[in-house]
């Protein structure tokens, strides 16, 4: 069989015995200096790796290689996305679903959950909640439930997020992570104005993925990865892949996660514009340790080291599942979006959720503000960022990565993330926050090249302190 992934279905080319085979490859290799030194050096061109010369550095126990491997991660984070992280928060819109993943506390059968949706009324105390807090950038979450979340009230709520005014400006990008549905439904999603269309392969393992989703429309393997084929062909510019990290062993989904990238921009001419990298967590009734490919903080730190040179134009995203040391640990290795002061509960942000009625996806480890988070970042010395400018201006899918692969996007990224730090720094700082804020703003204007770029870009500044907004 040819591995071509222009002409095979994801679900095809994603393939059991290419996986096994490249397992077995970088088993054989993980030793093999020469070999390793030679793929290290095609990373230096940043133009990726094939699945299969990933995995041998995935697999390479060579202690002085893999401190290579670790300072070239770092290197081509900072090439292609500078000191910036960009922020957003998630949105439970609904935990109603009918289907039995066993690690997700929605399942159907879980009865001693509350289930909740949020009426649009609500939506609203939500957002203005979010937008109280700084947060510009939205994921909506919501379980699989034709009859209570029909497409129609995810779109619905994508209106009312847009349309919701606010002081200090509107919610400028909503991102959605819905369960696969049709070419029908994400052509609407697209004209809804949806940022990235996140979708979870869970596991690469098609064996594993069975049991793991014994019923319910999510338990069809094969609809659940050709998802992002249909949200491409539907118009959607810009997909997030994923594996939930414990489910299935880590070096399995790492190839997976790769081959599925190497099958999007083989067939759309675009790779995904984000890979995000959750481990399972404790939830209502679900117990981690009943999975048992839990992966610990090192080989956590490897993955994430090993995905950023794979696919270096691809932003990776670490959610409040991981703690603050573990976020710090990853975030200079490849991750470039983290979330703050997020809520998994349905409602969660407006009001605090009871004691008795846990509507939680998953605990979250990182239970700080977001005036924390943005705190913590700038002592590491990076610039959180409120951007949405490149969806905006139509900078997604192909283009962006165009842009990106020239390393071009810092250019305009990096006033862009120093512009909207300066407003929440304005509207939503603490004092503390504020003034290491202003500090990092001024050392950073020096590191915009063009000397025009960097005049505007100060008169901006003192109008953003006037009061003017975008
Ligand atoms: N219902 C949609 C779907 O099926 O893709 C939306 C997904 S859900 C709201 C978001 C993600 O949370 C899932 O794709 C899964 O990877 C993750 N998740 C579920 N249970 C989890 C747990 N116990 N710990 C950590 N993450 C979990």
């Amino acid at each position: 069989m040819s591995y071509d992934p222009k002409s095979l279905k994801a679900e095809e080319f994603i393939s059991h015995e290419e996986i096994q085979e490249t397992l077995a490859y970088a088993e054989a290799n993980k030793h093999n200096e020469a070999l390793i030194d030679q793929i290290i050096e095609k990373a230096k061109l940043r133009k990726g790796l094939t699945h299969r010369e990933a995995s041998v550095l995935l697999n390479c126990d060579i202690e002085e290689k893999n401190q290579e491997i670790y300072k070239l991660a770092e290197q081509i984070k900072k090439d292609f996305y500078g000191n910036r992280i960009v922020m957003f928060a998630p949105l439970y819109l609904s935990n109603y679903c009918i289907n039995g993943c066993v690690y997700c506390p929605y399942h159907r059968k879980n009865k001693h959950i509350a289930r909740k949706k949020l009426t649009q009324e609500e939506i609203v105390k939500e957002v203005t909640a979010l937008q109280d807090m700084g947060h510009k950038r939205l994921a909506l979450e919501a379980g699989e439930d034709p009859q209570n979340n029909p497409i129609e009230y995810i779109l619905e709520s994508i209106k009312t997020i847009y349309s919701i005014k606010h002081k200090n400006g509107a919610i400028r990008r909503v991102n959605v992570n819905i369960a696969a549905t049709t070419v029908e439904d994400y052509r609407k999603l697209k004209d809804a104005g949806i940022g990235t269309y996140i979708l979870f392969q869970e596991t690469y393992h098609k064996e594993s993925y069975k049991k793991l989703h014994p019923t319910g429309p999510k338990s069809n393997y094969d609809y659940h990865t050709e998802a992002m084929d249909r949200a491409m062909e539907g118009g959607i510019d810009d997909v997030g892949l994923g594996v939930l990290f414990g489910l299935e062993m880590y070096r399995y989904e790492f190839a997976g996660l790769l081959m599925h990238a190497e099958h999007l921009e083989a067939v759309h001419g675009v790779g995904p514009h984000t890979i995000s990298v959750p481990r399972v967590k404790h939830a209502d009734d679900i117990d981690p340790s009943a999975f048992d490919n839990g992966i610990d903080d090192d080989i956590f730190a490897k993955l994430v080291a090993c995905i950023r040179i794979a696919v270096p134009y691809t932003g990776m995203i670490i959610s409040t599942r991981e703690s603050k040391e573990c976020r710090e640990r990853v975030l200079h290795l490849g991750i470039s979006q983290i979330s703050g002061a997020s809520r998994t509960s349905v409602g969660g942000y407006s009001e605090p959720e009871p004691e008795d009625e846990n509507s939680e996806q998953f605990d979250v480890s990182d239970k700080r503000t977001l005036d924390e988070v943005v705190h913590w970042l700038m002592d590491m010395k990076y610039i959180p960022s409120f951007c949405t400018a490149c969806y905006r201006e139509g900078r997604t899918g192909d283009r962006f990565m165009s842009l990106c692969k020239t390393g071009q996007i810092q250019n305009c990224c990096h006033p862009n993330a120093l512009m909207t730090l300066k407003e929440f720094l304005m509207d939503y700082a603490s004092p503390e926050t504020r003034k290491i804020g202003e500090e990092l703003i001024q050392s950073e204007l020096v590191n915009i090249p063009r000397e025009r770029t960097r005049e505007i870009v100060v008169e901006r500044l003192a109008k953003i302190e006037n009061g003017e907004r975008d």
